[in-house]
C-alpha cells in the first residue's frame, strides 16, 4: 500500500536524482553550491558562510569514458563515477567541492580535481592519521580554521560565532528529525519502506536544511497517525558498508523476497543522523571539530588498537536482534577490504549468518544478486522458526 503524502512524494523524488535536483536549485535560487565528497565534511560551517553545502551521491553504476584516463580501474567506484561526472562538466553548476580524506584515493581526487580546475573552489581537509590523541583533535580543529577562511574567502564574508551556532542548531534538529523517522520505521517497518527511508536521507543531504525540516515534520506527523501493516514475522537484516548508498534494487529485493532491514551501519543511513552536536558553546568551531573527533569507530579512522570496529558493528547488530548480515564492499575499497574479515569472523564465532555483496563499478547483476538474497532470507528465515 502507498501511502499518499505530499512530503513524502517530494523527499523521494530529490532522493531519486539528488544531481538534477541541485542543478535545479542552482538555476531558479542562483545558490553557491558546495559539494561534499563523503564522507564527514563539516556541513554546518559551509552552510554558515551563506553557501548551500549538498553531499555528492552519484551513481556508481554509470558508463565511464574519461575517468579511466586520469584513474586507474583498481579505484573505487564512487571515486570513478564522480570523476566522470566532473570531467564531462555534469556537475559544473557547483561552486566548489571539499573532500575530507577519508582514504588514500579520496586525497588523490582531491589533487587531480583541483590540477583538472572542475570546480573555481576546491579544498581537502586532511584529517589527522591517528584520531585519539589530544593534539590530533588540535590539529583537526587547525584544518577547520583553514576550510573556514577558506570559505570566508569564497564567500566575501565572515562567519560569525553566531551564525555558526545557528547553523548547529538547524543540522541538529534535522538530524533529530531523520533520527524519530528512522525510530519510527524501526518500531514499524511496514511504515516505510528502506527505499523510500534511503532516498530521505539522500534529499536531506542535498535540500537546503530550512525547507528539508518543513517536509520532515509533515510526513512525521502522518506517518504517526498511519497503521503500518505488521512485518514482524519478517527477518530482520542490518546492513552496513560503503560510503555511498546501496544500489537501490538491492535494498528494494530485500523486502519483496521477505525480509526487513531492522538497523544499518551506512553513511546515508543512520552514520549520518546518529549524533547530535553540543549547542551553545563559546568556540563552535571547537565544538564541530569535537564533534568529528569523537565520531563512532568507523573502517576509515584509525582510532588505536583499543577502537574495535568489529565489536562495536557486532554490538549493534545484537541490539537490533537482526538474525543476520549483509555487507555491502566496494570493489578496491582497502577501508571496507582491511576490516571485512575481521567482522566476518566475529560474526561466525557469534553465530549470526553473513551475506557479502561487493560492488564493482558498472557492474550489478541483479538476478544474481537475488538468488543470493533469496537464498539468504530462506536460510535465516528458517534458522530463526519463520518462513517467509
Ligand atoms: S568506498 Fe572506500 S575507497 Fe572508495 S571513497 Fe569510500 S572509503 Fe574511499
Amino acid at each position: 500500500m502507498k501511502m499518499q503524502n505530499g512530503s513524502l512524494e517530494k523527499l523521494t523524488a530529490v532522493g531519486q536524482h539528488p544531481i538534477s535536483y541541485l542543478r535545479e536549485l542552482q538555476r531558479h535560487h542562483r545558490k553557491k553550491i558546495i559539494g561534499c565528497f563523503p564522507m564527514y565534511v563539516p556541513e554546518e560551517l559551509i552552510h554558515a558562510a551563506g553557501l548551500q553545502p549538498a553531499v555528492l551521491l552519484v551513481d556508481t553504476r554509470m558508463a565511464l569514458d574519461v575517468a579511466g584516463m586520469h584513474v586507474q580501474t583498481f579505484f573505487c567506484g564512487q571515486i570513478r563515477a564522480l570523476l566522470e561526472l566532473g570531467l564531462r562538466n555534469h556537475i559544473d553548476f557547483l561552486e566548489g567541492v571539499v573532500f575530507g580524506d577519508i582514504c588514500e584515493p579520496v586525497r588523490l581526487l582531491g589533487q587531480i580535481w583541483r590540477r583538472e580546475k572542475i570546480t573555481p573552489f576546491t579544498w581537502s581537509i586532511r584529517y589527522p592519521v591517528t584520531m585519539n590523541r589530544r593534539r590530533s583533535e588540535e590539529y583537526l580543529h587547525l584544518q577547520f580554521r583553514q576550510l573556514q577562511r577558506g570559505l570566508e574567502d569564497l564567500s566575501g564574508k565572515k562567519i560569525s560565532q553566531d551564525e555558526m551556532k545557528a547553523s548547529i542548531q538547524l543540522y541538529n534538529q534535522v538530524r533529530k528529525l531523520l533520527r524519530d523517522l528512522y525510530v519510527l520505521r524501526e518500531q514499524k517497518p511496514g511504515l516505510l519502506s528502506v527505499v523510500d527511508f534511503t532516498r530521505i536521507c539522500t534529499a536531506a543531504m542535498s535540500i537546503p536544511k530550512e525547507d528539508f525540516k518543513p517536509l520532515a515534520e509533515g510526513l512525521l506527523k502522518t506517518l504517526e497517525l498511519n497503521k503500518a501493516p505488521s512485518l514482524n514475522s519478517r527477518p530482520k537484516v542490518f546492513v552496513w558498508g560503503v560510503c555511498g548508498p546501496p544500489p537501490e534494487e538491492f535494498l528494494e529485493m530485500i523486502e519483496e523476497e521477505g525480509g526487513t532491514v531492522a538497523m544499518d551501519d551506512l553513511y546515508v543511513g543512520s552514520r549520518y543522523f546518529a549524533r547530535d552536536i553540543q549547542e551553545n558553546n563559546a568556540d563552535p568551531l571547537a565544538t564541530l571539530a569535537a564533534f568529528h573527533f569523537e565520531q563512532p569507530p568507523c573502517v576509515t579512522r584509525n582510532r588505536g588498537v583499543d577502537t574495535d570496529f568489529s565489536r562495536y558493528l557486532l554490538e549493534r547488530v545484537e541490539r537490533s536482534h537482526s538474525r543476520g548480515v549483509i555487507s555491502v564492499l566496494h570493489k578496491y575499497c582497502d577501508a571496507l577490504g582491511f576490516e571485512h574479515p575481521i567482522l566476518s569472523e566475529r560474526l561466525r564465532s557469534a553465530g549470526i549468518p553473513e551475506l557479502c555483496l561487493e560492488l564493482d563499478q558498472g557492474a550489478f547483476t541483479a538476478e544474481q544478486t537475488r538468488t543470493r538474497v533469496q537464498a539468504f532470507l530462506e536460510m535465516i528465515g528458517l534458522e530463526c522458526g519463520h518462513g517467509k
